[in-house]
């Protein structure tokens, strides 16, 4: 049994706020593991060694 989620797929319902994201910095493939968000509408996902652009977008 496992609940983990493969890239692309989405689930009907899922625990909240766990979900499978990739950092969304070019050229990374690593697990996107923090989430950041601007607003309600906006997420965005950045891996460990790209969190300082997550940090950045929140104007840290
Ligand atoms: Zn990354």
């Amino acid at each position: 049994m496992s609940d983990e989620l493969r890239p692309g797929e989405t689930p009907a319902s899922a625990p909240s706020g766990i979900f499978v994201h990739y950092c969304e910095r070019e050229g990374s493939s690593a697990w996107g593991g923090w989430r950041y968000s601007r607003t309600k509408q906006e997420t965005r996902w950045f891996c460990f060694g790209h969190r300082d652009h997550g940090e950045r977008l929140l104007g840290r």
